[in-house]
Formats: structure tokens, C-alpha cells, sequence
């Protein structure tokens, strides 16, 4: 195989067996410290111009996952490939040049951004300490573009973050983001601050952007409907680990983990046909401090095999064409059998409104 086609097949990232591990307490009268295990195993990869959804209940985990990706968080064990560079041990002078392609997108913009700056300081800063502007009124030019770009007017430059809306600051955290040229974004939770009406359009505005820039996103999310509408495909995330991997095709009518069928079932559907029966969890998501043995889905799972569930843990197996599922019984027997798309439904392919 020629190298371009090497570089055309080869992931723009790679992250293989990652865990983030803190220590948490401990000291003289508290014994020794016990470990959170918050990411804990986690491989995929990603390609350039995809994105993948990565949802879960609060405290799986994910934004943990994401941060430390992009080594604000230092990883305990595994290794992540950006653009074929292995960055997981790189010392962060050797990763300052590989940050301007790697970005993030926070839930609350507002928490980002400094309230002394203004935007175009805000926006133009990063340009700046990576170069990429030659003088002054280049930058004010660029800044100007940018906020055009992302819905906002040009003489948004001179005002303050809490002079906008959450919309709107939303929109100055994605300019920001994009004033260094990224390759890779983490959306973290982008959309989960606002109103619906205005989470369609930022997700809308992302949508375009990474048609227009063939940027790869990691998009964060708790709400399993906007994941779906955004991605290619979807990972779904319990206590530290990727418990299902599936294209968004698939994920209607063929997801098969008990975890991700109850996620589904609890998503509100207005057309009764598409209705499911809602799968009620037991009890909260155990701590990562001890997490259950085997299967550490298994004290909420309502179809647990005991002797086995509770004590073999199930790693990703393939079940279908890009779809990974870890599970005993799902590996074995679909749980949930796929059904044919009615003609002319959009499950696969991404609509511009959800
Ligand atoms: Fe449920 Fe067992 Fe599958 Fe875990 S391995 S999700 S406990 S059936």
C-alpha cells in the first residue's frame, strides 16, 4: 500500500487501553488511599472528518475521558495517537505544537472565557501565542471572520463575555477553538447548558463547520437524541468503560446492550409506534471506588445471569459490521432484534434539525 493511501486509511486518532486513575483520601487516620478508577480501559479510534458520540449517565466518566485525550489530565496507563504520534508521554514543551490541533468546546463557555477580555482579545490570543498572525490588523481581520463564521457579528469584538447570551457565548467558545486551526475537537457537553431551540442551532452550526473544515469531533453528551443526531457513530459509556460501539444506522434498531437499550427506552418519542417499553435502572451507578465485580453493570442490569455476570467481566466483542458490544448474553443472542428502516426514514444519514 502507497503511503498516501496509508494516510488516507489511518485514523487521525488512536486510543488504546486508556485508564485515568486518581487516588482519592486517605492519610494518618484514614488508612491507605483508594483508587477512582474514572476511565478505565478504553479503546477506539477515530477518523478524520467523523464524529463520535460518547454518552452515559453523569459521572461515567466521559468528560474525564475526553480531557485526558487531550492530556489536561494525564493519563495512568494506555496510549493515545494523534495524527500516527504517539502523545501519551510527550512532555508538554513537545505538545504544545499538537494542542493547536486539538481543541475543546466546554459546557459552560462562560467558565473559559476570562470576563476582563474582551472577544476579539479572547479569540485572537490564541492566534497569537501560536503564531498565526502577522500583525495586529491581521488578527482584528481573522477575529472578525471568525465570529461572521459562527453566527456572531463583527462588532462582537469590543464587548465582554456576560454581555451575551448562552447561545451566544457558546458560539465565542467555538470561534475560539477554531482560531488555531484544529483538527480534532472535544465537544464536552456543548449544547447541554441551553435551550432546545438553541441547542439545535449550535449542534446545526458544528454540523456545518466540520463539513466545511473536515474536523473530527468527540462529542460529549448525557442526551442520547442529540448524540445520535450528530454522530457517525456512537459509543456508550458505563463506569469508565465503552460498553457498545455501533453506527449511528445501527443504533435504532440494532443496539443490543442492556445499558444502551435502557438509555433508549427512556428517551421521550412522540410517534406511539416508535414508542419503547421504558427499562427501569435499579439503584444509582455504583461508586468507581469499588467497582462491582465482573460485569460492573450487573447490579442494575435487569436480565444479570448470576454465577456468571457478576463474576466474568465482558470485554468489546464484534456482533456486526463496526459494532462492538460487551456483554455475555448480548454477544450470544441479539437482545433486541433489528428491524428494517421504513422507506424514507433518515437513520441513516444526519439531518440538519432534531
Ligand atoms: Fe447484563 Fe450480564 Fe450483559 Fe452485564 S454481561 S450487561 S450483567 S447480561
Amino acid at each position: 500500500m502507497s503511503n498516501v493511501q496509508n494516510a488516507e486509511t489511518a485514523p487521525l486518532l488512536e486510543v488504546r487501553d486508556l485508564a485515568t486513575h486518581f487516588r482519592s483520601g486517605g492519610g494518618l487516620l484514614r488508612g491507605a488511599p483508594q483508587v477512582v478508577r474514572a476511565v478505565d480501559g478504553v479503546s477506539f479510534s477515530l477518523a478524520a472528518g467523523e464524529t463520535l458520540g460518547l454518552v452515559g449517565e453523569s459521572g461515567c466518566g466521559k468528560s474525564t475521558l475526553g480531557r485526558t485525550i487531550l492530556r489536561l489530565i494525564e493519563p495512568s496507563s494506555g496510549s493515545i495517537r494523534f495524527e500516527g504520534r504517539d502523545i501519551t508521554r510527550l512532555s508538554h514543551s513537545e505538545l504544545r505544537p499538537m494542542r493547536r490541533r486539538m481543541q475543546i468546546i466546554f459546557q459552560d463557555p462562560y467558565g473559559s472565557l476570562n470576563p476582563r477580555m474582551t472577544v476579539r482579545a479572547a479569540v485572537g490570543e490564541a492566534m497569537r501565542i501560536h503564531g498565526l498572525v502577522k500583525n495586529s490588523s491581521d488578527e482584528t481581520e481573522r477575529v472578525a471572520a471568525l465570529l461572521t463564521r459562527v453566527g456572531l457579528r463583527p462588532e462582537a469584538m469590543a464587548r465582554y463575555p456576560h454581555e451575551f447570551s448562552g447561545g451566544q457565548r457558546q458560539r465565542i467558545g467555538i470561534a475560539r477553538a477554531l482560531a488555531v486551526e484544529p483538527r480534532f475537537i472535544v465537544a464536552d457537553e456543548p449544547v447541554s447548558a441551553l435551550d432546545v431551540s438553541i441547542q439545535a442551532q449550535i449542534v446545526n452550526l458544528l454540523m456545518d463547520l466540520q463539513d466545511e473544515l473536515g474536523l473530527s469531533y468527540l462529542f460529549v453528551a448525557h442526551d442520547l437524541k442529540v448524540v445520535e443526531h450528530v454522530s457517525h457513530r456512537i459509543a456508550v459509556m458505563y463506569l469508565g468503560r465503552i460498553v457498545e460501539v455501533l453506527p449511528k444506522a445501527a443504533l435504532a434498531a440494532g443496539a443490543r446492550h442492556p445499558y444502551t437499550l435502557a438509555l433508549q427506552s427512556a428517551v421521550p418519542e412522540l410517534d406511539p409506534k416508535k414508542r419503547k417499553k421504558r427499562t427501569l435502572l435499579h439503584g444509582d451507578v455504583p461508586s468507581p471506588l469499588s467497582p462491582p465485580a465482573g460485569c460492573t453493570f450487573h447490579p442494575r442490569c435487569p436480565i444479570a445471569e448470576l454465577g456468571r455476570c457478576d463474576r466474568e467481566a465482558p470485554v468489546l466483542r464484534p456482533v456486526g459490521d463496526g459494532h462492538l458490544v460487551a456483554c455475555h448474553l448480548a454477544v450470544e443472542t441479539p437482545l433486541n432484534p433489528p428491524r428494517s428502516p421504513s422507506p424514507g426514514t433518515p437513520e441513516a444519514g444526519r439531518g440538519k434539525v432534531f
